[in-house]
């Protein structure tokens, strides 16, 4: 049986080597929107599919007998479009999802349904700190008064969009302390977020509840309508039992 897994997260990472492991017969999917992603065990290729019909064509292509989706939570688009395209193929998909976080009685967060919305709380002159990726930035472009940093991966390859605003370069995790002060320095007014889950990256969540730092929090997509399951030992129950 023929594997593809869709990465792009710890999880897709987690996942190979654990299949890796079994000794399972799977290809890792990578969008390429990271320049050097980690290392991972066993077969990977890079880029996209070149939309739904190059997607059902890759399927067939390499046999592929199933699919397990660990694409990030805010990856919509992905998701979706792959389970239709599975569906219609008749192909087992699962989407493993992690659970959201949710804010603590010492947590300041405020839910938002898109980043426009951003503007509507932070004051002229104030700093915000986009923990959202560049991908998304030109969503921000409403912030005009507000300074922006944003905190990417790779290296930039052009100036930032806005003048109002820099990037930072870092490749994640990062402790608590590191957030902590990083945030500090930057004397950061706003943490700007996506509600993406997990423990790793919830560090930024904890050293914004200890500087009393409010958090704008983005709300999920919606996920495609498939079984699912929320780590990748879960993953591995439902492969077993195939
Ligand atoms: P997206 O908007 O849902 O998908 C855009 C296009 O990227 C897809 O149509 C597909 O191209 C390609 N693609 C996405 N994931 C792919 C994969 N695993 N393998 C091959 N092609 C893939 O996705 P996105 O939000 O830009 O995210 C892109 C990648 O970054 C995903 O793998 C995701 O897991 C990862 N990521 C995203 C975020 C985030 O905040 N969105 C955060 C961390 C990591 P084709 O139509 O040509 O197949």
């Amino acid at each position: 049986m023929t594997l593809l897994v869709l990465g792009g997260t710890s999880e897709g990472r987690q996942l190979a080597e654990a299949l890796a492991a079994q000794g399972r017969d799977f290809i890792l999917s990578l969008s390429g929107a990271t320049r050097s992603p980690a290392q991972t065990s066993g077969r990977r290729r890079v880029g996209g599919f070149g939309g739904r019909d190059g997607f059902a064509a890759y399927l067939k292509a390499e046999s592929i007998d199933a699919i397990i989706d660990a694409t990030h939570p805010f990856a919509a688009y992905m998701s979706v479009r792959s389970h239709g395209v599975a569906a219609e193929l008749g192909l087992p998909y699962l989407q493993i999802l992690r659970p959201e976080w949710v804010p603590g009685a010492r947590d300041c967060w405020i839910a938002i349904a898109s980043e426009s919305e951003a503007a509507d709380f932070i004051a002229p002159g104030q700093t915000a700190f986009l923990a959202t990726g560049r991908q998304t930035l030109h969503r921000f472009a409403n912030l005009t008064h507000a300074k922006l940093i944003c905190r990417q991966i790779d290296p930039p390859v052009g100036p930032f969009p806005f003048a109002n605003g820099a990037f930072l370069v870092g490749r994640p995790p990062f402790s608590v302390a590191h957030e902590r002060a990083l945030f500090q320095k930057l004397e950061i007014d706003w943490l700007v977020v996506k509600n993406a889950g997990g423990a790793a990256s919830a560090t930024k969540l904890t050293a914004a509840r200890e500087l009393k730092v409010p958090v704008l929090m983005l709300r999920r997509p919606e996920p495609p309508d498939c079984a699912r399951v929320s780590d990748v030992a879960g993953a591995l129950r439902w492969l077993g039992k195939m």
